[in-house]
């Protein structure tokens, strides 16, 4: 039977400091699974946003005034906890975007006036859309050509394909830490040293990775390592981009606007210095400052446990689902993350996901933004449970009594 190792913490207790989690979804306790989308926030988040506005709402970098000052330190508060969270070198390393999405782009945009015809940009197949698309856009705008390393059967990476793809003409790696499909964890540091030796530039999307794995930009010598605050217990409509300063300085601004500038005539501008060049307008203050506290919040607990506990529900869960007659379970790498991928051959996920909700289960079904992995199995999609701190035992038995009950509904 399947085993579960003593955890860290207790996932109860901190349950509790969730309201999102305390209410009943079709007239069931909630089972939350769907983290891998955007984690819930502890109310020490919601406090942080409310003091915010109650106490010290005030645009930042602009007044002299008292409020606006409160309210730059808080902001800036954020930036270095998320230069030590990454460890970065610098503070000016860590630029506050939209999120993810808006982290790739902001790059994707500087190359296109980096790259010409010939040039090649590699990425891989177990993207997110927000790490395949701006790329195409980047190629079609310079007509620079887009290769990308397969996945083989278990979800993993095909090492010796990226290691013959990878060649002098390569001027960009770009791949995902943790993939959102799959839990695939890659091979950051071999792909980062492949590419480096070529001269290519590497961009790491680490929206799943910040929230459940240790990051070291400085060690895993990446150029450029985006995330979003919302899959790490903050707040929606920010992220970050962490960039090494040499390629921060040759890449051009990305949006026009106040803030961002040195001077401004009529006739031309010239622009701030790192971090600013790349914030233009008022950037969103609230969500960074309740990023900030998020981030103390995981600090608190240390990834170390995170990390032991979603291994040990990982290993749980994939015991118990793959027990279930019929189930196949997408995503097998031998390094993987908190995610469980899985459908049955004659059931679509839909129907299986609507049915699990009114048990008051949340997952994600579809293709999560990963259209080409679903091709490479052929399937319309698949179920996703993604696991976070708050997950139990106790959640992991749901799902596999809902899937269960559901499959001997629809098969
Ligand atoms: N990359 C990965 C691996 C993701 O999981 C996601 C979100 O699901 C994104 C990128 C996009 O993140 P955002 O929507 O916060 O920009």
């Amino acid at each position: 039977s399947p085993t579960v190792r003593l955890v860290m913490f207790e996932a109860a207790d901190i349950r509790d400091q969730f309201p999102a989690l305390q209410r009943q979804v079709n007239g069931k306790p909630l089972v939350y699974l769907d983290n891998g989308a955007s984690a819930q926030k502890p109310q020490a988040v919601i406090d942080a946003i409310v003091h915010y506005y109650g106490r010290i709402n005030s645009n930042v970098h602009r007044g002299v005034h008292t409020l606006s000052q409160r309210a730059t330190d808080a902001f800036e508060a954020t930036r270095g906890k998320l230069q030590r969270l990454v460890n970065a070198e610098f503070e000016h390393e860590i630029i506050y975007t939209t999120g993810t999405t808006g982290s790739i782009n902001l790059v994707a945009h500087g190359f296109r006036s980096l790259l010409s015809p010939g040039d090649e940009v590699v990425v891989s197949q177990l993207e997110h859309h927000s790490n395949l698309v701006p790329w195409q856009m980047l190629a079609q705008h310079t007509g620079a050509t887009l290769r990308y390393i397969p996945i083989l059967a278990d979800g993993s990476l095909d090492l010796d394909e990226a290691q013959r793809l990878i060649n002098p003409k390569t001027k960009l790696l770009a791949f995902n830490h943790i993939s959102n499909a799959l839990g695939t964890v890659n091979p950051v540091v071999k792909l980062t040293e492949w590419a480096h030796a070529v001269g290519a530039c590497v961009v790491v999307d680490g929206a799943q990775g910040l929230p459940h794995r240790p990051v070291d930009v400085q060690a895993m010598g990446v150029d450029f390592y985006a995330g979003s605050a919302h899959k790490m217990y903050g707040p929606t409509g920010t992220g970050m981009l962490y960039g090494r300063t040499e390629w921060l300085e040759k890449l051009p601004p990305y949006q026009g606007g106040g803030e961002m500038i040195s001077t401004v005539t009529m006739a031309q501008s010239t622009y701030a210095g790192l971090p600013f060049k790349f914030e233009a307008g008022t950037p969103n203050i609230e969500a960074v400052v309740g990023w900030g506290a998020a981030l103390d919040w995981m600090n608190a607990i240390g990834m170390d446990s995170l990390m032991a506990h979603e291994s040990d529900l990982m290993t749980y869960g994939s015991e118990r689902l793959t027990a279930i007659d019929g189930l196949v379970l997408f995503g097998t790498a031998p390094e993987k993350s908190a995610v469980l991928s899985f459908g049955f051959a004659d059931l679509h996920p839909y129907d299986l996901g609507t049915l699990l909700d009114q048990q008051g289960i949340a997952v994600r079904t579809g293709q999560h933004c990963t259209q080409p992995i679903m091709d490479r199995y052929g399937i319309p999609g698949t179920v996703r449970a993604s696991l976070a701190a708050y997950t139990t035992v106790e959640h992991l038995d749901a799902l596999v009594d809902g899937v269960q009950k559901a499959a001997r509904m629809l098969l």
